[in-house]
């Protein structure tokens, strides 16, 4: 459970607190922050990049020509992928995410030196009080928690050790689309971006850093198979339908591990956020084997709103709904991904 007088301090105006059957949510207004809660705990990710409105110099969506409200001189629209860089100037570089990791990418080992496997250090801890906090920021939805030991990233030739910040999800509108990494071809229905940020930085500057945070993505496909402990985290989607809502959830015997394939073969390369503002400073490692998820957890996904408001002249307090929110792949400007082969465990 997440102390709201820290909030407060950060400067989150809480709108109003409710309780209801054991779940706690704060409703806040999107004009004045991401709505990310802070903690007494250094674990706890006071997120700085993928938040919402008001770190934003300019409004964006995955979109074109959506309002996202009315000033002075006129109604004011989100620009959308195409048009990043005009206000992100990172959008436009050399190192950009995501990428179209093709068969040619997948030789094992052929970096040199030869990767070494990722480590995935207390992944299986629980969260303090067993409580996840969930964010609905607009343009997805955010996991976090407090932990008595932080997990971290670890090894993969990574420089140093990446502490966890957050947990993410992209999806599509239907099932052929949503991930932002297309593997030989394929795009996968939702995909997960576990955030880590490099030991050693504060929190305000890694993004500014080459190599300041590790994210892992984790690809999801459609599958009769329900993944229980994925399900508790859709039933809490339920509270954050609406855009800059916040929830604490107990989620007992819920661990990131559950968000992470046993087999870790991962793919390496040098990369981007890929939302604004698109800060060159990840060093990214994209898991080719999947996790499972059902057509009951896509759709729960798709229930959520984006803070996008429709175009329509009578129609611009409606939200719409949050999906599709993936970028649209990027050069690789003579970037060459390196792969791990993970042989020791199963394929799941
Ligand atoms: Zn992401």
């Amino acid at each position: 459970m997440w102390n709201y007088g820290s909030v407060c301090a950060n400067g989150l105006l809480l709108l109003s607190l409710l309780s209801i059957s054991g779940y706690h949510t704060a409703e806040i207004p999107w004009e004045l922050n991401d709505g990310h809660p802070s903690t007494t705990d250094a674990a706890e990710s006071g997120s700085f990049f993928e938040r919402s409105s008001d770190s934003e110099l300019k409004p964006w969506s995955y979109m074109y020509g959506q309002m996202v409200g009315v000033g002075a001189n006129g109604p004011q629209y989100a620009i959308g992928p195409s048009e990043w860089h005009t206000a992100y100037e990172a959008c436009g570089g050399q190192r950009q995410s995501p990428i179209h990791i093709e068969p040619a990418h997948f030789q094992a080992n052929t970096g040199s030196p030869a990767l070494k496997p990722l480590t995935f250090v207390d992944y299986d801890d629980a969260a303090l009080n067993d409580t996840w906090t969930f964010l609905n920021n607009g343009h997805s939805v955010q996991i976090t928690a407090s932990f008595i030991t932080i997990p971290q990233l670890q090894g993969g030739d990574l420089p140093g050790k990446y502490i966890f910040k957050q947990a993410h999800l992209h999806w599509g509108s239907h099932d052929l689309v949503g991930s932002e990494h297309v593997i030989n071809g394929r795009r996968y229905p939702v995909e997960i971006h576990l955030v880590h940020q490099k030991k050693t930085l504060p929190d305000a500057t890694a993004a500014n850093f080459s190599d300041g945070l590790a994210v892992v993505g984790v690809l999801g496909e459609l599958s009769a198979e329900t993944h229980p402990l994925f399900d508790s985290i859709i039933h809490a989607l339920e509270l954050i339908t609406s855009p800059s809502t916040t929830a604490s959830v107990p989620l007992p015997g819920f661990t990131l591990s559950d968000l992470v394939p046993r087999n870790h073969s991962y793919v390496r390369y040098l990369g981007s956020l890929t939302t604004p503002p698109c800060s060159e400073a990840v060093i990214w490692s994209v898991l080719p084997n999947t996790l499972p998820i059902s057509q009951n957890q896509l759709n729960a996904l798709r229930r959520l709103w984006s803070k996008t408001k429709r175009s329509a002249k009578n129609n611009a307090n409606a939200a719409v709904v949050l999906e599709d929110n993936f970028r649209p792949l990027q050069p690789l400007h003579g970037r060459t991904p390196q792969y791990f082969y993970d042989a020791t465990e199963a394929q799941i």
